[in-house]
């Protein structure tokens, strides 16, 4: 099917730019990669300038402006992105290959995270503190950072975005975004919302083009005052280096191998249900999706048939149809990556299912990959301690709860997990000894409630949380103020 081509800009001090700056880049279909779906003009150094000074510039008067006029501003987005929805879902199933079910579900979540940050904005701030000084009143106030750089990756293009453009926005700090670019259409149709919306000049700022080439100049300017980066942990590693250096807030969200540990105990059929999904829709490309499953030796046997009959059930189509579970991958190279991890993990153990490119006219111009299970892989293989980022699941024995948790807990990661068990008691002491932030008992890994705080322990992040309550930590500092009675202020022994 012919789509129309998208130009699309860059979106600075309230403008929408046309840069002769570098080379123009394709946004194709990752379903149907003949489609071209935008051109993506590429922000070199002197548009980067533009957007920071146009960040700092509209700064003080964004963070003097009313909680109310703040709150304003996103409630307009939100009412304009849900009116948008079907239009936004189509546009990220197209774009990055979301099932288009699950886009319009990331579109809803898109409006209720928007909603949520508007009312934040009129929420108290800090906190009144007894002072030792008579006759004084201390408290504290919550102040935004400044202009700060959003980077967010492709797999929620809308979702990831917006939990930190919100929070940003809503406690008074100014931004320069660069979204993944692969996710560039996306990023601007939310760029749009911002723009009709009423936000003033200069608040949000849209840089298109290649982290490789925009990332170090962006973290690294003078005027960014933090950065909030969703992505892997190479380049999140990179990120925190640089932050450092400047002494600048920084918060990074990445990877995880996330496990789904399964008793004889559980409802087997809810579970192999919950994992199949939580490992394969969208092809696997969560950061929080279900990469190892850790079953106990009595059920292995029954788990894995069962878990094979719920894999099979997941249709396996491109994205736009809204039939689609699975999808593509992204791009040539993350399915290239795959097939690595599928070929070594073969080696390890049993593929019992997929390891291959699914036949079918449907499939030709895409970058499809059978949903791939490997049973009887050891928890120290490659394929069961690196992120695959796609649709393979190993399957790992463990002799009990305790040995389960040992496995769970034993790689770099700690993003999310969950226990599939009726006993109230393995329930309590796993989720004492399980060491992720996002733990779940009889639950798929994947998804969060919008107004819950997010994120991971160990090397899946830097130990912040996003979302709801604790996203006020990262996008503000505090200031603790004392006021005294004239001529009675002062020493304090
Ligand atoms: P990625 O390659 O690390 O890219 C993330 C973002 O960083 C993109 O905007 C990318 O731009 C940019 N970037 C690349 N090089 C940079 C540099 N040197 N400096 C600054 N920015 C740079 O990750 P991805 O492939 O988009 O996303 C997949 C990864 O994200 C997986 O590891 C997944 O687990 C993780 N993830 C984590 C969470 C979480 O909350 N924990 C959620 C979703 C995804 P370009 O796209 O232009 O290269």
């Amino acid at each position: 099917m012919a789509v129309e081509t998208a130009t699309l800009s860059h979106y600075v001090a309230g403008e929408w730019l046309s840069t002769s700056e570098g080379e123009h880049t394709v946004d194709v279909n990752p379903s149907d990669a003949r489609q071209v779906l935008a051109h993506v003009p590429q922000a070199g150094k002197e548009t980067l300038d533009r957007a920071v000074e146009a960040a700092t510039t509209a700064f003080r008067p964004w963070k003097r402006a009313t909680g109310q006029a703040r709150a304003n501003v996103l409630h307009a987005a939100a009412n304009l992105l849900a009116q948008r929805r079907d239009d936004l879902a189509r546009v990220m199933a197209e774009e990055v290959g979301k099932p288009l079910v699950e886009a319009g579900l990331e579109a809803d979540r898109g409006v209720m995270i928007l909603r949520y940050f508007a009312e934040e904005a009129v929420h108290p701030n800090g906190a009144v503190i007894p002072a030792q000084q008579e006759g004084s009143l201390q408290f504290t106030i919550r102040q935004p950072l400044g202009p700060v750089a959003v980077i967010s990756p492709w797999n929620f293009p809308l979702a990831i975005p917006l939990w930190k453009i919100a929070p940003a926005l809503a406690y008074g700090n100014t931004i320069v975004w660069k979204p993944a670019e692969v996710a560039s259409l996306t990023a601007h149709r939310i760029a749009e919302v911002f723009h009709e919306g009423g936000l003033p000049e200069g608040v949000l700022n849209l840089l298109l083009g290649k982290g490789s080439v925009l990332g170090d100049a962006l973290v690294g300017h003078e005027g960014i005052r933090g950065v909030t980066f969703t992505g892997s942990d190479g380049v999140g590693a990179r990120i925190a280096e640089s932050a450092v250096k400047r002494n600048i807030k920084y918060q990074l969200e990445m990877g995880g191998k996330n496990a789904a540990l399964v008793l004889a105990d559980a409802d087997l059929d809810h579970a192999a249900q919950l994992v199949a999904g939580g490992a394969f829709r969208f092809a696997g490309q969560k950061c929080t999706a279900t990469s190892r499953v850790i079953v106990t030796n009595d059920v292995v046997d029954t788990f894995v048939d069962k878990l094979t009959q719920e894999i099979k059930a997941l249709p396996l189509l491109p994205a736009t149809d809204p039939k689609s579970a699975v999808g593509p991958l992204i791009t040539s190279g993350s399915r290239d990556n795959v097939r690595r991890y599928s070929e070594g993990g073969a080696t390890e153990g049993e593929v019992v299912l997929g390891g291959g490119v699914p036949s079918g006219p449907e499939f030709e111009e895409g970058y499809f990959w059978e949903p791939t299970l490997i049973v009887g892989v050891s928890p120290d293989a490659p394929v069961a301690q690196e992120e695959v980022f796609g649709p393979l699941l190993v399957v790992e024995r463990a002799s009990d709860i305790g040995e389960a948790i040992e496995i769970a807990n034993g790689t770099k990661y700690g993003l999310s997990v969950s226990l599939f068990t009726r006993d109230i008691n393995t329930a309590l002491e796993y989720i004492n000894e399980i060491d992720c932030g996002m733990v779940r008992v009889n639950g798929d890994t994947t998804g969060v409630d919008p107004h819950a705080p997010f994120g991971g322990m160990r090397g899946s992040s830097s130990h912040s949380r996003e979302q709801g309550p604790a996203a006020v930590e990262f996008f503000t500092e505090i200031k603790t103020v004392q006021i005294n009675t004239a001529g009675q202020g002062g020493k304090k022994l």
